[in-house]
């Protein structure tokens, strides 16, 4: 019954809605995230990348694209 109890742990490369791309470990083969240490405004101390994707979010949002 219990087989596979630990999914495969590897390096895998994760892109970021930025458009950087960056090795983390994951399960899956390939991830996106949202957000990553080169976009982040804890890092880079800016937050307009972040503030324009909110926006398109919600323009798509209201106009049903
Ligand atoms: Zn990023």
């Amino acid at each position: 019954m219990k087989t596979e109890i630990q999914p495969q742990y590897h390096v895998t490369t994760a892109t970021c809605a930025c458009g950087n791309t960056f090795e983390t470990g994951s399960v899956r083969p390939n991830i996106r995230v949202e957000i990553c240490s080169a976009c982040h405004p804890f890092f880079t101390g800016k937050q307009k990348f972040i503030d324009a994707g909110g926006r398109v979010d919600k323009f798509k949002k209201k106009y049903g694209l």
